[in-house]
């Protein structure tokens, strides 16, 4: 199996990118130190930045293809999900089901391409708590990715509003972990007695399983975030649960383990 998917039971997990770029450790992390940054050297390029990858998974469940977010859509033309996605033989004729973690622009970048479905005989499904919150009046009126590739999946008679723990296969079920947006969710993957997560932005650096402390910039709600991430990232430790995170260097699979008085991501 090649170092892109892995297995939960029969749920196969794909994980696609759309694009990785690099940037300071403080532009999403303004209360950190370098020297904390230093203690994860693999993290860190020559010149001390980090790099952020738009992770997607794809999911085979039921006889269903899913994906989860759709990544950026980068407008100088650099996001690679599409060729990824054609890479890694996921067709995108063939997608049942997108569902998001929450409404953020880097996670429903390519719904759309020229206002045409990007996926075009899946419906799309949202967290009703995101579509509330980022579809007042005045949040629409700052999040030009709301109008631009949320809006019109409404209007085409294609998106769904699903409500907290629900079951998108019999394998599939989201969960909700708010904080980084009101309505973000995450999604519990169990069959044949395995157990998987899709993260969502619960995480957006593995540094964060030592430091859950740390609320990147992007969290809505800061302290709710921060307790959400601490009991999430607990729960996937003590159980040794298989977790998808799609920021995390790819292709973003491993579990939290503990070493010592650390907690620490270890990729698969
Ligand atoms: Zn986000």
């Amino acid at each position: 199996m090649p170092d892109y998917s892995i297995n939960v039971g029969n749920v196969e997990l794909v994980s696609l990118s759309d694009g990785e770029p690099t940037r300071s450790p403080f532009m999403p992390f303004p209360d950190t130190t370098i020297e904390q940054w230093r203690e994860f050297p693999h993290l860190l390029d020559g010149e001390e930045q980090i790099r952020s990858r738009y992770g997607t998974t794809a999911v085979r469940s039921g006889g269903k293809l899913i994906i989860v977010d759709t990544g950026l859509q980068a407008p100088d033309g650099s996001g690679t999900l599409l060729d990824d996605m054609e890479r890694k033989g996921v067709d995108r004729n063939a997608v049942d089901l997108v569902v998001f973690t929450h409404l953020h622009p880097d996670h429903v970048g390519w719904n759309l391409v020229n206002g045409k479905p990007t996926f075009p005989y899946a419906r799309y499904l949202v967290p009703r708590r995101d579509w509330d919150h980022w579809t007042q009046a005045e949040v629409v009126a700052g999040a030009p990715h709301i109008s631009g590739q949320v809006l019109p999946l409404n209007e085409l008679n294609i998106l769904d509003l699903i409500d907290d723990d629900y079951p998108i296969t019999d394998e599939l079920t989201t969960i909700s972990t708010p904080g980084h947006t009101p309505g973000h969710v995450s999604i519990v993957i169990a069959s044949q007695g395995e157990r998987g997560y899709i993260l969502g932005d619960v995480a957006h650096t593995p540094a964060q399983a030592h430091y859950t402390d740390w609320n990147p910039i992007f969290d809505v709600q800061p302290e709710l975030a921060r307790s959400t991430r601490h009991s999430v990232l607990d729960m996937l430790e003590s159980e040794g649960i298989l977790v998808s995170a799609g920021h995390f260097p790819a292709p973003g699979f491993g579990h939290f383990v503990r070493a010592g008085d650390r907690r620490q991501w270890r990729g698969v």
